[in-house]
């Protein structure tokens, strides 16, 4: 957009701040519509203004009207990482387990919830994204989420990235990054780490026993007729 350059010409620069302004306001109107839209107005006049300010010392004048329609776009996914994030608070509020809160969608609506319970279930395995794809599994009555999107409050760990592939939604959002949780004491880091190296490398001993007995169960699934491949 750098090439779009504002004229000189006094009406062009008039036209596009009421333009600025009326798009701003109708898009940021509609943002809030369910937090008392009015409430908003001097915060959004006063935010635009100081958006087309910085626009035109960088003589980008559409940054503000695209923008808004980003904002707008994605006002969408942000609530379902609010619900995520809220989630994942009364888990931590409730002493259930770390801040961690998670939700599936499907077509618009929430179909799984799910926060970390890793020290009230005593289960390792029950982090957010964990606890929320079980929820919508079971809804669903379906061991896949193709088509679904998930909500993390935080970037997955890899036990919870494993979990997602397996359970194949088409996107995953997450808010903090692994480092800030790492910053909290959730240091996942080493985990990444492990999975690089070769196995005899790894912190925790690995051992291989009696392969061709255990091969044996692959050869009985790919014989089964009555299975159902996943
Ligand atoms: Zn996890």
């Amino acid at each position: 957009m750098s090439d779009v350059i504002m004229s000189d010409v006094w009406y062009y620069k008039i036209l596009y701040i009421f333009s600025a302004l009326l798009t701003r306001a109708f898009f940021c109107t509609r943002l809030n519509w369910r937090h008392n839209a009015c409430r908003q107005y001097p915060k959004i006049i006063s935010a635009t203004i100081m958006q087309i300010r910085h626009d035109y010392i960088r003589h980008q004048p559409l940054t503000t009207i695209f923008g808004c329609c980003k904002s707008y776009i994605m006002e969408r996914e942000i609530n379902f990482m609010r619900e995520a994030i809220e989630l994942g608070r009364q888990g931590m509020l409730n002493n259930a387990g770390g801040p961690f809160g998670c939700v599936v969608v499907k077509d618009g609506a929430i179909i799984g919830r799910g926060w970390n319970r890793v020290t009230s279930d005593n289960d390792p395995t029950a982090h957010a994204e964990v606890t929320a794809i079980r929820d919508a599994c079971k809804n669903l009555q379906t061991f896949q989420l193709e088509g679904c999107e998930i909500y993390t409050s935080c970037e997955p760990c890899p036990m919870c990235m494993g979990a997602i592939y397996w359970a194949r939604p088409s996107k995953v959002y997450y808010s903090s990054g692994r480092n800030d949780a790492a910053a909290a004491g959730f240091d996942d880091s080493m985990i990444y780490e492990e999975l690089t190296i070769p196995v005899a490398n790894r912190k925790i001993a690995m051992h291989c026993l009696i392969p061709e007995k255990g091969n044996i169960l692959f050869s009985e699934w790919i014989k089964k007729d009555n299975k159902t491949a996943y």
